[in-house]
């Protein structure tokens, strides 16, 4: 029996994990995904945001303000790329300088640092690129852009380190409580440990209802985004919002850490909590939102389209804390935005909700500070010679794109937590990530992927389970 199982290991469940690994419990995660960060931590604005959106006093704004002065630390502490890049909130009309004297009232409530609203000249003194049909903007400095991807696995990775044991490919399909323990069924195996934590993303509210009284309803609701080449990523420094309505925090351009331009998201609410197409109508209406801000963007250069599915809820608020009615069950859950920044401060806080509710541990000895992870493109000449000849496999380029080599491949292939599909290849190296989209380097990863693992072409996956790229002629004459 374990002391703590923790559902789901996006960015909340594995920062948990971190915290809780710290102690001297035993811990597991159950994912039901192959990889970790394949829920909303895979695709999101990555923006760690500033903190005035969020109502004061909400357990929403008190994460977003705690997660963010944490952020930059854990970054460092992990080797995850984190640049501070500020960010502006644009207004347009009379309408909108009222929203953002809103904001910026409730920014400096929530103690935002270093927030003002900025007169049309300066805004465009500051972004020269941005519409001359400005009339202020609210500038947030201490907003910054983080890779949730890398972030994710770090935290993940850590906890494996330190001892937590993680389960891929174990949907938790039902829980029953006892008196002194809840066993958990998943698909193949049953668990049982005193605790339980629900950080299961948009379904975090079917796994709430298996022990405790319905409190809230997921209402998943999908953002769409455009991705550009980064060659014509220089339009904007910062991060561009509009104003905030009722949707959400609306259209915004930004540039991801390695460089690229991000445009989106749209909120549209669904019934599936997994569906992650893209929509033409949807597409269409992010690149004419954001043009209004940003109107020299070069959507030629566009060389990805995709989508992400936010766990908002019916009661508008993250779900922290144990339930009443089922000691020992605690939900980290309907962490819609700005969770990705919230989501250092919510796996601490794990803790002490896991103290309160009696669990007894104590600090052991752990690991703090992540390897360094060999990014080869951003080394000088002299690092990547001395690299190379310590392992010709860094000389050998796999994505022409993103420059990555063979031996960051099987670096990944052969990490804390492997990564196995061409899908985990990118969200561990950046391999696929350019402009071909892996037209290139696909089949060389699938070949290298085999290589390590030993298993057979047909075997390699694209990423979710039952996503084989390759058919054998036998096969498919069955399936035909
Ligand atoms: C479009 C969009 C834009 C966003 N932009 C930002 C932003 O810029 N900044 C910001 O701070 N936040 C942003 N967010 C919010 C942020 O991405 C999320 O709040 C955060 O990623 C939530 O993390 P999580 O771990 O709770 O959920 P997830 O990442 O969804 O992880 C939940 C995990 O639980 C697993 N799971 C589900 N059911 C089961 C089961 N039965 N058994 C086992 N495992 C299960 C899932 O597979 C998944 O891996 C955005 C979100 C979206 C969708």
């Amino acid at each position: 029996m374990y002391d703590v199982i923790i559902i789901g290991c996006g960015i909340v469940g594995a920062s948990a994990a971190f915290e809780l690994s710290k102690y001297d419990i035993s811990i597991a995660v159950l994912e039901k995904d192959n990889d970790v960060a394949e829920g909303a931590t895979k695709a999101n604005s990555a923006i760690v945001h500033a903190g005035y959106d969020p109502t004061e006093g909400s357990l929403m704004a008190k994460y977003n303000i705690k997660g963010a002065a944490m952020m930059k630390d854990i970054a460092e502490q992990f080797d995850v790329i984190y640049k501070q890049c500020g960010a502006f909130v644009l207004a347009f009309s009379d309408e909108d300088m009222l929203e953002i004297e809103k904001l910026l009232k409730r920014g400096k409530n929530n103690g935002v640092a270093g927030i003002e609203i900025l007169s049309a000249q300066k805004t465009l003194d500051m972004e020269p690129k941005l519409s001359r049909n400005v009339k202020a903007a609210l500038n947030a400095p201490t907003s910054a852009i983080i890779d949730p991807w890398d972030l994710c696995t770090a935290y993940a990775e850590m906890a494996v380190r330190n001892g937590v044991e993680l389960k891929l490919s174990a949907p938790v399909m039902d829980i029953i409580k006892l008196d002194d323990r809840f066993i958990v069924k998943t698909d193949k195996k049953i668990y049982e440990a005193k605790y339980i934590i629900n950080a299961a993303g948009t379904h975090a509210d079917v796994i709430n209802d298996m022990v405790c009284n319905h409190k809230f309803t997921i209402v998943p609701t999908k953002g769409e985004y455009y991705l550009l080449d980064k060659k014509d990523s220089n339009v904007i420094n910062r991060t561009i919002f509009q104003c905030p309505n009722e949707k959400g925090k609306g259209v915004l351009v930004t540039r991801t850490v390695h460089g690229n331009l991000l445009i989106g998201p749209d909120a549209q609410a669904q019934n599936d909590r997994d569906d992650t197409s893209v929509e033409q109508h949807a597409l269409d209406y992010i690149k004419e939102a954001s043009l209004r801000s940003v109107p020299d963007i070069a959507f030629r250069s566009v060389i990805r389209s995709f989508a992400g599915v936010r766990a908002n809820s019916d009661i508008g608020e993250f779900v922290i804390g144990q339930a009443e009615e089922t000691p020992g069950f605690i939900n980290l859950s309907a962490i819609k935005s700005p969770g990705l920044t919230s989501a250092p401060a919510i796996g601490l806080d794990a803790v002490d909700i896991l103290k309160d509710a009696g669990l007894k541990m104590e600090k052991k000895n752990y690991y703090q500070e992540r390897r360094k992870v060999v990014r080869f493109d951003e080394l000088s000449r002299k690092e990547k010679n001395e690299l190379i000849a310590s392992n010709p496999l860094y000389g050998k380029i796999v994505c022409r794109c993103e420059h990555i080599t063979e031996g960051e491949i099987i670096d990944a292939i052969n990490g804390v937590i492997p990564a196995l599909s061409i899908d985990s290849i990118k969200k561990r190296t950046r391999a696929g990530m350019g402009r071909c989209q892996g037209g290139f380097c696909g089949p060389k990863i699938a070949q290298i992927i085999a290589d390590q693992t030993g298993a057979s072409l047909l075997e390699v996956l694209q990423g979710r389970s039952g996503s084989e790229i390759l058919i054998s002629k036998t096969k498919q004459r069955e399936v035909l």
